[in-house]
């Protein structure tokens, strides 16, 4: 039986007394092993410097020998500058301290000092943050010193000794988790030596080789944890196995007005193969903006419906589940498929029938917003759940339904594409489907970068679109005025475009509007009887209209990259040729680059990637449920090899048989059981 070290109280650890267990936990510390996961972030070299090989600016230490008297100005009764000069060999260099001039007696001529500072190569002066004397007292020279991500009392100092005072007392009950294969195969240090040369590495180069080997550990446990859920959900076998009638959906997809491209056929050939597996299909469909992914999921629907179970639609906005209902029922008419809207606002009289008719089966398709996967939602036999636009069907969706008896098939879509470093991490529990071309005939949507003052030509660029039949939307960041910030406000914008264009009907929409003003501003938009729509984000993803062909964005840069990528994907979904106007303050850096991205490609997937480069990955999703995880050492973009070596490695093993019975493996397994991933609630 060994010492689990999660179990250990940190204030085994001497010198872990009075608030300090308290400081510690405010960090996330409370046990040993959790003080020895706290790595440093960087390190502080104080290794001796030689003055002829360094560069201006760098922070260096260098050892020397006081030559001559320090001068000390004082700046009222505390502040001072105080400058020495110092040989350092073979230089002759100016020391400088700022409010230290109570070192002055130290300085005498002939002492031997060790200084670190900031280099000025120009006036050959070193600007003194610490000092030392060497043979007097413990001494940091020629090491690197740990610098951890630490606040209140708790000091780098009482830091640094706190955690070599665990390694002292604990270093050698650190446990391996990674089995022998694994460390050959990459060559990497035990876990019991990475630990100990992360906190307190010897050099840089040593540092080097403890972060590679516990950044492989952190994404392999990681991805580890992504492929038994995946591997475990497949065995589980506790799924629909639905009885799909090939031959029909052949049918349904032949009488569809336009032909699938061969994209949209692979990825229904991937869902129809899961549907008709015992398993509970959970399944990512991600596409560029108007490449379809609506249409397939019908098909996968219909599928779905014709083998005896109920479909659901989940959406983010009542004005697409209206859509979708829409387009669904043009699909399923012939067909004699029922559907019906399960939304927040339908009055308590219409919600109880759709309620009823859907427990008793009489619907067999449900399109709604979050309403539909709550408590008081029954189905008779529901068998697909899919989800439009939205990040992920959660854990807690899942077993809401689970606890009703139901374990539908999931098919979530995104709205953009996911960078591949996100794909293989927030959704690498996920099989994942991808569309990769567009619809044929799509003509590239026609994107410019302008500036106010020429607001007259879009102007006419808008008449000109709506006089040859077509229509437009203007995109505006706020609701109405606001006091703090000068950007155009949808109220106003839609007065303004009402008066310069008499002859015209111009709609607004915003999300104040109640459920029911939008869904009428949206039908008519769609039934081409509003000519220009002024609208604010509340349109961003989904909304489908393929005769609108110029997206006209207010405050461009205002918006983050994938937004514009989403709103420009309302137009260019129909035969004409499309153009996304982008009208934004030439000041603004930071929305010069995005601007920039837009105007250069169309390719969502490229878009995507410029995207997480910009924002980093917490930011991506701009959700916290966004399934990213907080790596430790470890970073998604950088250290993505690693994390792709680390998937496949571990998918390899949770397929091996002897993964579940060897000894080697034993930690791994225990890793996994402390991650619940045999609960069967985290299998829902
Ligand atoms: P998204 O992937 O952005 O959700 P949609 O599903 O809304 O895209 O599809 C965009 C438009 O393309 C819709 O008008 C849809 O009817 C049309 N469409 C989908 N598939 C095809 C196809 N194979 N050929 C032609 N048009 C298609
Ligand atoms: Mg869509």
């Amino acid at each position: 039986m060994t010492l689990d070290l999660y179990s250990l109280p940190v204030t085994k650890v001497s010198g872990v007394k009075g608030k300090k267990p308290e400081e510690l936990l405010a960090l996330g510390i409370s046990s040993v092993g959790e003080l020895l996961d706290y790595y440093p972030f960087r390190y502080e070299d104080y290794t001796l410097r030689d003055l002829t090989q360094v560069k201006d600016g760098d922070r260096i230490t260098v050892q020397g020998t006081v030559a001559g008297v320090p001068q000390v100005q004082m700046y009222g009764r505390t502040k001072s500058r105080m400058t020495c000069k110092i040989v350092v060999d073979p230089l002759f260099i100016t020391a400088v301290w700022f409010n230290r001039h109570f070192l002055k007696d130290k300085l005498t001529a002939g002492t031997d000092i060790v200084l670190t500072g900031k280099w000025d190569q120009k006036r050959l002066h070193l600007n003194v943050t610490e000092v030392e004397f060497p043979g007097r007292g413990t001494s940091q020279t020629g090491t690197l010193q740990p610098v951890y991500s630490v606040t209140g009392s708790i000091t780098q100092k009482w830091f640094r000794q706190t955690t070599k005072q665990a390694l002292l007392q604990f270093g050698d009950l650190i446990p391996e988790v990674l089995p022998g294969k694994l460390l050959r195969k990459y060559n990497l240090l035990p876990r019991k030596q990475a630990v100990a040369l992360l906190h307190l590495p010897g050099s840089m180069e040593q540092g080097q080789r403890a972060r590679r080997r516990m950044v492989y550990e952190e994404l392999f446990l990681f991805q580890l944890k992504m492929q038994a859920y995946r591997t475990l959900n497949h065995e589980r076998a506790d799924g629909v196995a639905h009885p799909v009638d090939l031959p029909a959906v052949r049918a349904f997809v032949r009488a569809l007005p336009f032909t699938l491209t061969a994209s949209q056929k692979n990825v229904l050939a991937e869902i129809l193969h899961d549907l008709q597996q015992p398993f509970c299909m959970n399944r990512l469909l991600q596409g560029d903006v108007g490449a379809g992914k609506t249409v397939v999921a019908a098909v996968a629907l219909f599928a779905v419906v014709k083998a005896g179970y109920q479909g659901a639609l989940m959406v983010p906005t009542e004005i697409l589940a209206e859509q979708h209902k829409r387009s669904l029922d043009r699909l399923f008419e012939p067909y004699g498929i029922q559907t019906a809207l399960l939304t927040g606002s339908l009055t308590e009289r219409t919600r109880r029938e759709v309620l009823g008719s859907l427990q008793m089966g009489m619907v067999d398709i449900v399109v709604g917003t979050h309403a539909l996967i709550q408590e008081d939602v029954f189905f008779r036999r529901l068998g697909l759940v899919v989800t439009d636009e939205q990040h992920r069907f959660g854990v807690q969706q899942r077993s809401i339904l689970r606890r009703k008896g139901m374990n539908p098939d999931v098919l979530t879509m995104t709205a953009t594409p996911i960078p591949r470093t996100l794909a293989i991490t927030a959704f690498g529990d996920m099989d994942v489907s991808t569309l990769r071309e567009l619809p044929k005939g799509r003509k590239p949507i026609q994107t410019y970068a302008v500036t106010h003052n020429m607001l007259e030509r879009v102007l006419g660029f808008i008449r000109r679109e709506v006089a040859e039949g077509r229509q437009a939307y203007v995109i505006c960041p706020l609701i109405e005025e606001s006091e703090k910030l000068d950007v155009q406000n949808a109220i106003d914008v839609h007065a303004q475009l009402q008066f310069a264009f008499p002859e015209y009907k111009v709609g607004l929409l915003h999300g104040r509007m109640a459920p029911a003003e939008k869904d009428d501003v949206m039908r008519e938009f769609s039934q081409g009887r509003l000519h220009v729509l002024v609208s604010t984000t509340v349109i961003e993803v989904g909304v489908d209209v393929p005769n609108a062909t110029l997206m006209v964005v207010y405050d461009a840069d205002r918006f983050g990259l994938s937004q514009l990528h989403q709103l420009r994907g309302r137009v260019g979904r129909g035969e004409h040729q499309s153009y996304c106007v982008l009208i934004a303050d030439p000041k603004n850096e930071v929305g010069k680059e995005r601007l920039k991205a837009m105007t250069d490609t169309n390719d969502g997937f490229e878009i995507a990637r410029r995207d997480l480069e910009l924002r980093g990955p917490g930011d991506f999703f701009g959700t916290k449920q966004s399934g990213v995880p907080d790596f430790r050492l470890a970073d998604m973009v950088t250290d993505f090899e690693v994390m792709e070596q680390a998937r496949d490695d571990a998918a390899g093993l949770v397929k091996q048989p002897d993964f579940w019975t060897e000894a080697d493996y034993v930690p791994l397994r225990h890793y996994l059981q402390r991650e619940h991933i045999f609960d069967s609630e985290m299998l829902d």
